[in-house]
């Protein structure tokens, strides 16, 4: 096995010149270098098929998992903690809301096959056999940009709610006007 320094080819013994770029080719590599080599071609074909693979979970998407679960614990534990401020201002409803839609959305990027087989029961009436549908590559895309847009939502609404809940805005001072004292703090409405 020989490669070639300029390109990178990897080729036959038998060749002087290499296939690729016709720049002269040294000596054949050693058997520890075509280990490497090998190593690497792998990778590449492994990587390339993973590609191809359109229900391939790649590490953003794993990152992406991870994080949107981390973020609905965090709003579950902000709602534990924050429940104060929660039932005064009827917030529940979104604490909730934001876990759901972080939660779903993460089952959805780590089971692809699951939600794709759910998705397209919606053609089962319109096509014969839904089996051979699959996904568009633009459907692809957007359901990792969907993924990500939620995320930074989700993140987004973690640090408001978070601030909001501990963080209390000062009542003014009180207004001393002539005789008449209005303590803001005592101001019965
Ligand atoms: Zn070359």
């Amino acid at each position: 096995m020989k490669k070639c320094v300029e390109c990178g080819a990897i080729q036959n013994n038998k060749h002087f010149y290499c296939i690729d770029c016709n720049k002269r080719l040294g000596p054949p590599l050693t058997e520890e270098e075509e280990k490497k080599e090998a190593i690497k071609i792998k990778e590449t074909i492994n990587d390339l098929s993973n590609k191809a693979d359109c229900f391939y979970v790649s590490k953003t998407d794993k990152a992406i998992i991870c994080l949107l679960c981390i973020f609905s614990l965090l709003h579950a534990l902000l709602i534990l903690f924050g429940a104060n401020y929660y039932r005064e201002n009827q917030l529940y409803w979104l604490g909730i809301i934001l876990i759901l839609l972080s939660l779903s959305i993460a089952i959805d990027l780590r089971f692809p096959r699951i939600s794709w087989q759910l998705y397209k029961l919606r053609y089962i009436f319109v096509f014969d056999n839904i089996d051979d549908l699959e996904p568009s590559r633009f459907a692809l895309l957007s359901r990792r940009f969907f993924s990500k847009l939620i995320l930074i939502i989700v993140a987004i609404a973690f640090v408001i709610m978070f601030i909001l809940s501990f963080y209390k805005i000062p009542a003014p001072a009180p207004i001393n006007e002539g005789n008449i004292i209005i303590d803001w703090n005592t101001t019965q409405y």
